[in-house]
C-alpha cells in the first residue's frame, strides 16, 4: 500500500515537472504556491540565478519562505548586497545559522576546518542548518542550472529531495548563464561587485577565489580539490522517508 501510494506521487512529480519543462520560471514559481505554499521555501546565496528568482518573487508577489544560510563566512560585499535587496524589496530575508560560530567550531574542531576537510565544514556551517531549515516544509525552491555541474546535469524541474523528505522546485533549470544575467540587466537587479572582479561564483570567503579567462565559472571555488558542491544539492538520503501524498493542483496557464 505504501509502495503503491509512492509511486503514484512519483508518478505525480514526474507528470507535473515535463509539464513545466520549458515553461518560463515564474509559471513554475506560481505551480509551486499554487501546489505548496505556505509551506515552500527558497534558499538563497545571492548568486545570479537567486537574484532572478528572488527578483520574481517580489515582483509576482508570492508567499514562499526566503531564507539564507548565514556561514558567518560570507564575504562582506554579500553581506551588503543582503541589507541592499531587503530595502529594495521591503522584505527580510532570513538569516538560518549554524549551531556553532565560527569561534566556537575553531575551538572544537580546530582553525580552519575548510582547509582541512571542507565537506565538514559545510556540513556544519550549510547542510546541517539546511536540514533544520527545511523541517515543516513541503517543498524548496534551488536556483540551481543544469550546466552548472555534472551533478546538476540530470536535474528535474520538479522531483523528490530524497536527503531532506520534500520536494524540490528548480524553475531556472534550462536557463543559460547568458539569460540570467540578461533579466538581471533588463530588470536592473543588483548584483553582487565581486563578479566584475572575477568571482563568478561566490560562495564563503575561505573556500572562493576569482577565475582566470578560460576557466570554468566555479573553478574558484574549492580550488585545488576535488569538491565541487557544497553538498546541498547532492546528498545521499540519510534513510527512506515517505512520498508525500497531497495532490498537484494544476494553475492558470501551468
Ligand atoms: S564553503 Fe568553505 S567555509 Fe563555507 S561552509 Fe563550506 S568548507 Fe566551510
Amino acid at each position: 500500500m505504501v509502495r503503491e501510494d509512492e509511486s503514484q506521487a512519483n508518478a505525480g512529480l514526474e507528470e507535473a515537472s515535463q509539464r513545466l519543462e520549458g515553461r518560463l520560471p515564474e509559471q513554475t514559481l506560481r505551480w509551486a504556491v499554487a501546489t505548496y505554499a505556505p509551506r515552500l521555501a527558497f534558499a538563497t546565496a545571492f548568486g545570479p540565478e537567486g537574484l532572478v528568482l528572488l527578483d520574481l518573487i517580489a515582483r509576482h508577489r508570492l508567499k514562499v519562505d526566503i531564507f539564507t544560510l548565514d556561514t558567518g563566512l560570507f564575504f562582506s560585499e554579500t553581506y551588503t548586497l543582503w541589507r541592499h535587496l531587503e530595502s529594495r524589496y521591503g522584505f527580510k530575508i532570513r538569516a538560518v545559522r549554524p549551531v556553532l560560530t565560527v569561534e566556537e567550531q575553531a575551538d572544537l574542531h580546530g582553525d580552519a576546518l575548510w582547509a582541512r576537510d571542507p565537506d565538514r565544514c559545510c556540513e556544519i556551517r550549510k547542510g546541517d542548518p539546511l536540514d533544520h531549515a527545511l523541517r515543516g516544509h513541503a517543498a524548496w525552491i534551488t536556483a540551481i542550472r543544469r550546466d552548472q555541474t555534472r551533478d546538476r546535469a540530470s536535474a528535474q524541474v520538479v522531483e523528490w529531495d530524497r536527503h531532506h523528505g520534500l520536494v524540490k522546485v528548480n524553475p531556472l533549470l534550462s536557463w543559460s548563464s547568458n539569460e540570467v544575467w540578461s533579466y538581471l540587466r533588463d530588470h536592473d537587479v543588483p548584483t553582487n561587485p565581486l563578479h566584475a572582479k572575477g568571482y563568478p561564483s561566490i560562495g564563503c570567503w575561505p573556500c572562493t577565489s576569482a577565475v582566470r579567462a578560460g576557466e570554468d565559472p566555479r573553478a574558484g571555488r574549492w580550488r585545488g580539490r576535488v569538491k565541487t558542491e557544497c553538498g546541498l544539492h547532492a546528498r545521499p538520503a540519510p534513510k527512506q522517508q515517505p512520498l508525500p501524498t497531497f495532490s498537484l493542483a494544476r494553475p492558470k496557464g501551468a
